[in-house]
């Protein structure tokens, strides 16, 4: 199931050790860049590492070879090839995506400070774990108004999140910690979760918990399925979890796009 995907490891700590990996000063690992009609038309960067180990995972391959994947990129160079796939293609969004862009913090706010003053949003895919666990994540990123936060939850309880990533339960909190904390912040931001493979009464329980923090992520409550890309597929037989709604790369609903 990948390297590091123990019994109810600690998210937080995975990140630590993986900072020495895929950080060196301000650059940071990617392993692609490209366009995509996610969004209606976007820019991507995808980044190498990632302090999850989820079974759905359609980036595994680079997420478990952290230190064999992938390429060095300065900040420059990443806001430079952004803008670049934008302007030709005509997009007005980017986002670093792939694995989780937030592992290596002074890269991604040097890409931030970059794109500043460029005319272009920017979505950043995040698991959330490090903006929750440190609200200073959320007060840098306030700095920025052309961002906007979208946190992957992984399931809509603790126990869901533990079954599908591997990672001790707790770990569940800093993802609806990090809604919180961007809020708080005056950050733009919406949760995407995780559904396949839900209960419906988890959901219910998740949309309450989500409305005490602010009813604007009720409404702006974005549903996730899993793609069953052939590699995914292998990963879930291994894992021996099977969702209980997905769909296949070539027929993805225009709604989920
Ligand atoms: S958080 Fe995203 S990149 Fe990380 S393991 Fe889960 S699906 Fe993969």
């Amino acid at each position: 199931m990948g390297e590091g995907r123990g019994v109810g490891y600690d998210p937080v700590k995975l990140a630590e050790g993986l900072k020495g990996v895929v950080c060196r000063g301000l650059e940071r690992k990617y392993y692609r860049f490209r366009g995509g009609r996610w969004y209606g038309g976007i820019a991507t960067a995808d980044c190498v590492g990632c302090n999850l180990r989820c079974v759905f995972c359609w980036g595994w391959q680079v997420r478990d070879n952290p230190a064999k994947a992938g390429f060095w990129c300065t900040p420059d160079e990443v806001a430079g090839k952004l803008a670049g796939i934008a302007r030709r293609r005509g997009y007005t969004q980017v986002r670093i995506s792939g694995n989780e862009p937030t592992l290596c913090r002074e890269h991604l706010l040097a890409v931030l400070d970059r794109l500043e003053g460029s005319g272009l949003a920017f979505i950043l895919e995040t698991n959330g774990i490090l903006i929750g666990h440190d609200p200073s994540y959320a007060r840098d990123l306030s700095k920025y108004d052309f961002v906007h936060v979208r946190v992957s939850l992984k399931g809509a309880s603790p126990e869901e999140f533990a079954r599908l990533t591997g990672a001790r339960p707790e770990a569940f909190e800093l993802q609806l910690k990090a809604l919180e904390n961007l809020l708080d912040y005056g950050v733009s931001a919406h949760p995407a979760v995780m559904l396949s493979f839900s209960e419906p009464s988890s959901v219910e329980r998740l949309k309450e918990r989500l409305g005490e923090i602010d009813p604007k992520l009720v409404e702006e409550f974005e549903e996730e399925y899993v793609f069953l890309y052939p590699h995914v597929v292998k990963q879930l037989k291994k894992a021996g979890v099977w969702p209980r709604v997905a769909y296949n790369p070539d027929s993805i609903p225009q709604e989920l796009i």
